[in-house]
Formats: C-alpha cells, structure tokens, sequence
C-alpha cells in the first residue's frame, strides 16, 4: 500500500482570511458565508496553511502538501521544495503603507529562500482606482530618504490608474503602494519579507533600512498590455510567473491548458463565482468553491473543466528559476 502516487488529482484550496486595519467588514459580493469581525484585508488562496477541500489530500495544508509532494507537486525540484507562489485576493479600503520588497539576492543573504516579485490583476475596479508603482524620474536615494522625514514620499510615487482587467508588474525593488478602489488578484514569490517605507501615521513599524537596501530606482514595473494568442490571452510572463487568460464556453481540458511544448508545471486556476465544473478522466466531479484556487500539480491526472455560460478563466503557472 506505500507505492506513491505517479500523479495527483487536482483539488481546491480553502482560503484563508486576514485582518488587515486597511481592510473590509463587506465581503458578501464574494464570500457570502464568511462571518466577519475585524476588519479582512486580505484572502489568501494559495497560503502554506490553506488546507485541501477535498480528494485525498482534503484538509492538509498546502506546506504540508508541497513536503510530501514536491516533485508530483512541481515537476523537476531544483532548490528549495516549499510552495513557489503565494496568491492573494486584497480589499483594500484604505492606503496601504508605502513599501518594497528585496530581490532573490538579498532574502537570501537574509536567510529567506527567495525574495518577492509580484502583479496585481484588477478583478473589479471603481473609476478612481489607483494604485502607486514605481518613482518618479529624477529620484535619488537622497531624495526618497528626505521625503520620509518632512511626510512628502507620496510626491515621489508614481500614480497608475486602475481599471478591471488590468495586469500590473511589481517587480522586487520597486516602491509601491496599494491605494483603495479596487479588488486584486496578487500573485507573488512566496516570501514574508515586506520593507515598510512609510505608513501615514500608523503605528505599525518601519523598515527604513532595509527599505532603502532594497529598493531600486528603476524597475521593469508597470501595466503590462495584454498579448492575444491564438486560443489564450497572455497577461503577463516573467522570470517566476506566467498569468493567462482563457475563455472557458463549453469544455476545455488540462492538456488544452498547457502550451505546447512546456514541461510540465504547477499551476492555479481562478474564475471568481463562476459555476464551473471539474471532472476527472473517471468521472469525478471535484467541489471548487466561489472565489477559490484549484491547485493543479505538475504531475497531474487529466481533468475536464466545464461552464454553460462563458466564464474568465485566469490561470497562473509557476516558473521554476534555473538553479545556479
Ligand atoms: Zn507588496
């Protein structure tokens, strides 16, 4: 009976809910049975304690998964074998403080198995949504360090607007901040480092050091255009990470998701509260709850994903760095 599996179904996660002071006491749009007490800033969907909702894996925790699993979870391990990627859905009510997170490099010389890029994907936008990414041109480190003293960092930010549907890159390094309008889908390295640079008056604490180690005048951040393909829409592609687009009317099947030519990968699909169904190859149907990931193993039984009405379908696909 000890024989291990060749592959693994696919399973939904379970979110898990954070307070946040910036955050909301109205989730009914996307969570109607949560019960809510202070205030949820963020829900976490692919946390390392996001417990399995069903199938043989039900009720264990995403750590625990990737430490039994790791090569069925992700293909070839090269590096460390805990989850790569961390994804998030932020409500965010209120400006949240300004901050940077390190690159590989410096998490590591932390002792962190890997720094924090990430890219927020507008699931719902009001029309002054707005987020801040990046400085402005003519920033010095001088001038930012300045500005944190005299409360005018906020001059140096620049502004983007948000609208539902956009993709924006927030690569490590770059000064940003989410500001309130919108709701974003945040996929990120799985990494617990954020660099506080400035948080209104908040008696959280600052990281102005560390902030001022990590951060980066010049970054690839910013929103990314759209690229169609010919069955897919590329939202964006980078060094950890590739976010897609499809639509789902009628069937699709794993191996229609994948790319030809790709070896495989880990990967999650969101389609908010969509009812769409999951069936394996022997007729199973999984759960997949509103506003949920289903985790989808490198190594992976095929499954046939199903929806009557045309349904948006984001699917994000780790990327394993080259090891070194
Ligand atoms: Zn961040």
């Amino acid at each position: 009976m000890n024989t291990l599996p060749q592959t693994l179904p696919p399973f939904a996660l379970e979110p898990r809910f954070v307070a946040r002071v910036w955050g909301t006491h109205d989730l009914r749009d996307w969570y109607p049975d949560l019960a809510i007490g202070e205030a949820i800033g963020e829900a976490w969907l692919s946390g390392d304690e996001c417990p399995a909702h069903s199938g043989p894996l039900a009720g264990q925790p995403l750590r625990h998964i990737f430490a039994e699993h790791a090569p069925l979870m992700m293909g070839d391990v090269s590096g460390s074998a805990d989850s790569p990627l961390l994804i998030k859905i932020l409500f965010a009510q209120e400006k949240l403080s300004v901050q940077v997170h390190p690159d590989d490099a410096m998490a590591q010389r932390k002792g962190f198995p890997r720094g924090k890029t990430e890219c927020w994907y507008a699931l719902k936008a009001a029309p002054d949504a707005q987020v801040a990414c990046g400085l402005k041109p003519g920033a010095s480190l001088a001038a930012i360090e300045a500005s944190l003293h005299d409360h005018t960092l906020e001059n140096w930010l620049d502004v983007l607007p948000v609208s539902t549907g956009d993709m924006i890159f927030v690569d490590a390094g770059t000064v940003h901040a989410i500001w309130p309008g919108s709701v974003l889908l945040e996929t990120q390295q799985n990494c617990d480092l954020t660099y506080r640079l400035y948080d209104y008056g908040r008696p959280r604490p600052l990281h102005i050091q560390e902030s001022l180690e990590a951060l980066r005048l010049h970054t690839q951040a910013g929103k990314i255009p759209p690229v169609i393909e010919h069955d897919r829409t590329l939202l964006l592609d980078s060094k950890y990470f590739r976010i897609e687009q499809h639509t789902l009317h009628g069937s699709l099947t794993h191996t229609q998701l994948g790319s030809a030519g790709d070896s495989p990968a880990l990967s999650y699909l969101f389609v908010g509260a969509h009812p769409v169904s999951v069936q394996t190859a022997d007729q199973q149907t999984i759960p997949w709850p509103a506003n949920s990931l289903l985790a989808v193993p490198a190594r992976c039984q095929d499954f046939q994903l199903t929806s009557v009405e045309p349904a948006k379908l984001i699917r994000i696909v780790a990327r394993q760095p080259a090891a070194h």
